[in-house]
C-alpha cells in the first residue's frame, strides 16, 4: 500500500471515495473487489476521524433492544458474526458483566428475555450464551464493584476490535485489489465537466501542491464532515447532520479482562468500561456539538461525568484524579431525524444523493463501525447501478478474509497455539511471537521476515506495551505510515499505552527515518509533531 497521488490524477476513476474512515475504507474495498477503478483520499490519516475514537465494540447493542430496535440489533449481530469470521485476529469475543441493582429500571424477567433474544439473534457465531451470577460471584468477577443494592449480575458476550486497524486492514485489502489510496490529501472542490465526469480538486497536505482527479461517481464518506463536503457541490443544500460528541477516559486496568455495562449515577444512561491494551476505557458521553470536527476534544464536564460513573461502579476501588491517563472524544455523524433527545436519535446509516449531481455523488450519514460492511455493500450496489458500471459479481467482502484473517491451517486458535514452535524454529522469544501472531494473524510471516533481515527490530519499542520495532517498520514499508504520528497513533496503537509512546518516539522516528530517508532534523520535527498532536488527539488532558 503506497501513497501515490500522481496515479490518482491519471485517467478516469470509476469511483472516488472521499474520507478514509471505516465507511470509506469499506466502500473502497468492496468496489475494488468488484473490479471498479477506485481512488480514495483522506485529509489526515486513515481512521483519524470518528473511526479511531469509538468504544471499539463490534456489537448488536444491548441497549438498542431497550429502544425496541430489533431489526437494527439483528443486522448488527449478523455483521458481528461475519467480522469474527473474516478477521479473527482483530475482532475478538469479549465477556461483559451487567450488574443488577435493586433500583434498576428493568425487572429481572425483562433482562432475561432481552439476553435470551440477544443470544438467539447472534446465531451460531461461537459466542457463549449468557448466564446469571449471584452478588458474591459478581464481586469475584469485578473486585471493587459497588455492593450496596447489588442483587447479582448477568454475563454475556460481544466483540471488541481495534477500530483504526480495522480501517487500515480494509484499505490494505482495497489496495490489494488495485485501489489507489492517499492519506494527507484533502478534497477542496467538486464540479462536473461537459463529459459528465466529476472533477475533484485535491490538496496534498504532506508535500504541498494540488491535483485534479476525474471520476464517474463519488462517495462522500467524511463522517462528521459530511455536510461540509456536500456543500462543496451544493452550497445551498440543507445540513443533515446532528453531530454528537462522545468522550472516553483511559484509566489503569480496573475491570480485569471483562467489560462492564452499567448506568450513570447522574442520568441513568448506559455506560461502558472496556478493557483495552492493559488499560480500561470508560465511555461514553452524548452531547450535541457543532464545532469543527477536527477540534473535537473532551470537556471538563465530560471528564467529570465519566469519572463519577467509574467511581459509582467501582465504589470499593478508589479512583483518584491522577489515575486519569488520557481522554479522547469523537463525533458521531448522526443523521438529524428530529429526535428530542440525542440518545433516541437513529444510529442507522443513510445514503443521500446530492441535489447537484444526483446519485453520482452519494453522502453517507450515520452508521456504526459494526455495520460498515453492509453499508459499503449498499453504497457500491447503488453507485454501480446508477453509473451503469459493469462489476465482477456482487459483494464479496463477507466471504473473503481481511488481510491476516486467513491463517495457515485455517484455524486461528490452532495457529496461535503453534506460535511457540514458530518462535523456537527461528530462535525467537515465544511470548513476542505469540503477541505478534495475535495482532497480525496470517501476516505474522511478513513481520518475522522484516525482523529476520534486521534482528534488532525484534525488540519491543518500549516496556509499556507489546509493540515491536518491526511493527513500526511494517507501518512505514507496507501500511502507508508517512508520518511518525501515522505509525504511533494509526498503525501500531503505541500512542494508546499508559506512556503514550512519548519516550520511545525518537526510537520509532529513527526506524521510520531509515526507511523513508528522514535525516536527524526531520526525525526531530516528526517527534515534535507527534507530541503536539497527542495533545490535540487527547484533548490536552495529560495528567502530569
Ligand atoms: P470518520 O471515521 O470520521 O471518517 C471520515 C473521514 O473523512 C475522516 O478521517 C476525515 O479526516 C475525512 N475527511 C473529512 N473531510 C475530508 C476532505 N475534505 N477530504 C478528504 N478527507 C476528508 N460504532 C460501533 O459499531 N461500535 C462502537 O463501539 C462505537 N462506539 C462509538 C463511540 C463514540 C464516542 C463515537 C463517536 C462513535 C462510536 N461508534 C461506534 C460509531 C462509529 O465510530 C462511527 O459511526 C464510524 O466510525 C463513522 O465512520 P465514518 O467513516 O463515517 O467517519
Amino acid at each position: 500500500m503506497r501513497r501515490d497521488l500522481t496515479r490518482l490524477a491519471e485517467g478516469r476513476l470509476d469511483l472516488l471515495v472521499i474520507g478514509g474512515g471505516i465507511h470509506g475504507a469499506g466502500i473502497a474495498r468492496d468496489a475494488a473487489q468488484r473490479g471498479l477503478r477506485v481512488g480514495l483520499v483522506e485529509r489526515d490519516d486513515f481512521g483519524s476521524g470518528t473511526s479511531g475514537r469509538s468504544t471499539k465494540l463490534i456489537h448488536g447493542g444491548l441497549r438498542y433492544l431497550e429502544q425496541r430496535r430489533i431489526f437494527q440489533v439483528r443486522a448488527a449481530l449478523r455483521e458481528r458474526a461475519v467480522l469474527l469470521r473474516i478477521a479473527p485476529h482483530l475482532v475478538r469475543p469479549l465477556p461483559f458483566l451487567l450488574p443488577i441493582y435493586a433500583d434498576d429500571p428493568h425487572s429481572r424477567a425483562a433482562l432475561r428475555a432481552g439476553l435470551w433474544l440477544y443470544d438467539r439473534m447472534g446465531g451460531r457465531d461461537g459466542m457463549p450464551g449468557h448466564q446469571f451470577l449471584d452478588a458474591p460471584d459478581a464481586e469475584r468477577v469485578l473486585p471493587g464493584i459497588r455492593m450496596e443494592g447489588l442483587r447479582g449480575a448477568a454475563m454475556y458476550h460481544d466483540a471488541v476490535t481495534d477500530d483504526r486497524r480495522l480501517t487500515v486492514l480494509n484499505l490494505l485489502a482495497a489496495a490489494d485489489h488495485g485501489a489507489i489510496l492517499a492519506n494527507h490529501a484533502e478534497v477542496e472542490s467538486i464540479r462536473a465537466d461537459q463529459d459528465g465526469l466529476l472533477r475533484v480538486a485535491i490538496a496534498d497536505r504532506l508535500h504541498g501542491g494540488a491535483l485534479e482527479a476525474r471520476a464517474r461517481a463519488i462517495v462522500n464518506a467524511t463522517g462528521p464532515w459530511a455536510d461540509r463536503l456536500a456543500a462543496l457541490a451544493d452550497p445551498d443544500g440543507a445540513p443533515r447532520l446532528r453531530p454528537s460528541r462522545g468522550a472516553h477516559l483511559a484509566l489503569p486496568r480496573l475491570t480485569g479482562e471483562t467489560a462492564v455495562l452499567f448506568r450513570s449515577p447522574d442520568d441513568g444512561r448506559v455506560m461502558l468500561a472496556v478493557p483495552w491494551e492493559g488499560l480500561t476505557l470508560i465511555g461514553t458521553t452524548e452531547t450535541d456539538d457543532a464545532e469543527d470536527p477536527a477540534d473535537v476534544s473532551p470537556t471538563d464536564a465530560d471528564i467529570e461525568y465519566l469519572l463519577r460513573g467509574a467511581r459509582h461502579l467501582l465504589a470499593g476501588t478508589p479512583i483518584a484524579d491522577r489515575d486519569l491517563l488520557f481522554a479522547f472524544a469523537g463525533l458521531r455523524p448522526l443523521l438529524a431525524d428530529g429526535a428530542r433527545h440525542l440518545s433516541a436519535a437513529t444510529r442507522e446509516a443513510r445514503l443521500v444523493p446530492s441535489r447537484a449531481f444526483g446519485p453520482r455523488l452519494l453522502s453517507v450519514y450515520g452508521g456504526k463501525l459494526t455495520s460498515y460492511r453492509d453499508l459499503a455493500r449498499q453504497a457500491v450496489d447503488r453507485i454501480a447501478k446508477v453509473a451503469g458500471m459493469p462489476t465482477t459479481g456482487g459483494c464479496q467482502t463477507g466471504a473473503q478474509p481481511l488481510p491476516g484473517g486467513e491463517v495457515p491451517g485455517g484455524d486461528f486458535l490452532a495457529f496461535l497455539s503453534a506460535a511457540p514452535r514458530t518462535a523456537a524454529a527461528r530462535g525467537l522469544d515465544a511470548r513476542l511471537v505469540l503477541s505478534l501472531a495475535t495482532r497480525h494473524g496470517g501476516r505474522l510471516q511478513a513481520v518475522l521476515e522484516l525482523a529476520h533481515a534486521a534482528p534488532e527490530l525484534m525488540q519491543r519499542l518500549c516496556n509499556h506495551g507489546p509493540t515491536l520495532r518491526a511493527e513500526v517498520a511494517l507501518a512505514a514499508d507496507g501500511e502507508m505510515a508517512v508520518t511518525l504520528t501515522d505509525a504511533l497513533l494509526g498503525r501500531t496503537g503505541a500512542a494508546f499505552r499508559s506512556c503514550q509512546a512519548l519516550h520511545c518516539a525518537p526510537a520509532a522516528a529513527a526506524i521510520m527515518g531509515a526507511r523513508l530517508g528522514w535525516d536527524a532534523a526531520r526525525q526531530e520535527v516528526e517527534v515534535a509533531r507527534y507530541r503536539d498532536r497527542l495533545r490535540l488527539e487527547r484533548g490536552a488532558r495529560f495528567v502530569p
